[in-house]
């Protein structure tokens, strides 16, 4: 039995002074803070820090096996676990091969799994060519049955193994995910658009960053969310829009909302944070798909978070090799992403409870809780709640810092944040009762400890 001391945990928002008791890797008895009533083996006194439910990054780019030039789980799960995140759910199309059926899903299991420093689940997959031969209600049962916690879409994809769903690629599959009560998940750019207007760009030799923003331009967010709740109007599956990032996209969504689809979304820190304004002086670091949009859609996001609209965070994490593919000076030839797990906490605690825009508790359901419930993880994550798993992140709330580069664990050490003085920084991470990183000593968790979660949606 291990009892972690001196605990602070959110509920109601407030902050109660609390002990919890774990047992096997599961949270025992939760007691106030002045009663010790079991027997323990193990103490950790965490000092007065607040104690969350194991935060959840629903969206990283783990890029192993097949691209671990950029990333790969080890160092992933090592930036997981210093950004105080106990559970990732990587994407299916940035590995060799894609997760697209349930063979593949072993092969990158057994790949990642020894390398896993925190829990993590996997998002599953799709191709055209699936659909095309039929193969797809066969494959998708078997992720299903493998424990995938949704299947990935594009609307436009520069990925060769992974390519773009069209309409009625996407009306099909829709059917067969909702036939196995799984969710949809959107990357929402409309390739006509996009592919016009960039081409458009390149043709007249545009470098600069701000030809990338104009070419992946504005209406393409919210005409491919148009397209995809049209779908879902008919199919009435479960859809989700990733990295969402314009305020028109997010009123489809709020009207999608009110019309009783089953539709959820998320933003990412980097659209929280920046602008195309940034973006212009910063260039390729901030380079990302979608782009950086203006100050009236950033601002229209955190309503969105506050007010619900908005489900939930994830990072997008996608590092590029560092510097040689975010040092073109032609902004069409670097990477387009950032690494942002390690950073994402800390981020959200400084631009958004520091600066009055959400509360302790809304990032507690932000960042934790929402991801759990929606994705089928609830309660074995997302909550401190006895028989839960004892994941915590822990938090020293008015802790300035300075982020550097050395500190990252991503491959990618690079971040728009570097040199930027935090307020808030991760105190521990525990991941089943395990402590896996402490801000003093770094992370002290073991290779191989992280496990995968399946989602129980039945
Ligand atoms: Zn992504």
């Amino acid at each position: 039995m291990l009892r972690i001391k001196n605990a602070r945990i959110v509920k109601n928002e407030e902050l109660k002074e609390v002990n919890i008791y774990v047992e096997r890797g599961k949270i025992k008895d939760i007691v106030p803070g002045d009663e010790i009533l079991l027997p323990v083996e193990k103490e950790i006194n965490v000092k007065g820090n607040i104690v969350f439910p194991g935060f959840i990054d629903p969206h990283v780019h783990f890029d192993d096996p097949g691209f671990t030039e950029r990333e790969d789980f080890e160092t992933g799960t090592r930036s997981a676990a210093a950004g105080g995140i106990t559970t990732i759910i990587d994407m299916p199309c940035t590995s060799i091969p894609p997760v697209t059926n349930g063979k593949n899903f072993d092969y990158k299991l057994n790949i990642v799994k020894p390398k896993a420093y925190v829990d993590f689940a996997f998002w599953g997959g799709v191709t055209p060519q699936q659909v095309e031969s039929g193969e797809y209600r066969k494959s998708l049962k078997e992720l299903k049955d493998k424990g995938i916690i949704g299947v990935k879409f594009y609307t436009i994809s520069g990925m060769k193994l992974y390519p773009r769903m069209t309409v009625p690629d996407m009306d099909k599959t829709f059917r067969a995910v909702k036939e196995l009560n799984l969710i949809c998940a959107i990357h929402a750019e409309d390739c006509y658009l996009v592919d016009y207007y960039s081409n458009l760009m390149q043709e007249m030799r545009r470098e600069d960053p701000e030809s990338w923003y104009e070419g992946r331009t504005y209406e393409a967010e919210p005409e491919a969310i148009w397209s995809v709740v049209a779908i879902t109007e008919k199919v009435r599956n479960k859809l989700h829009i990733v990295h969402l990032s314009t305020k028109e996209g997010l009123n489809i969504i709020r009207w999608a909302k009110v019309q009783g689809l089953d539709v959820s979304t998320e933003t990412c820190p980097q659209y929280l944070i920046f602008t195309i304004e940034d973006f212009k002086k910063v260039g390729s670091l901030l380079k990302i798909a979608p782009p950086l949009r203006k100050e009236e859609d950033r601002e229209e996001l955190w309503r969105g978070l506050k007010d619900g609209s908005i489900d939930f965070i994830s990072t997008d994490h996608a590092a590029g090799k560092y510097p040689e593919e975010k040092s073109e000076s032609n902004i069409w030839k670097n990477y387009a992403g950032i690494p942002g797990t390690q950073l994402a906490v800390p981020t959200i605690l400084h631009y958004g409870y520091h600066q009055g825009r959400l509360t302790l508790g809304e990032i507690q359901k932000l960042m934790s809780e929402n991801i759990a419930q929606r994705y089928g993880l609830h309660p074995q994550k997302g909550v401190i709640k006895v028989g839960g798993d004892a994941d915590f992140t822990v938090v020293d709330l008015d802790k300035k810092w300075v982020v550097e580069p050395s500190k990252l664990e991503s491959k990618g050490k690079y971040s728009p944040l570097i040199e930027k003085e935090l307020t808030g920084k991760i105190y521990m991470t525990i991941v089943r009762g395990e402590v896996v990183y402490k801000e003093d000593k770094g992370i002290v968790g073991t290779k191989g400890y992280g496990k995968l979660i399946k989602t129980k949606i039945k």
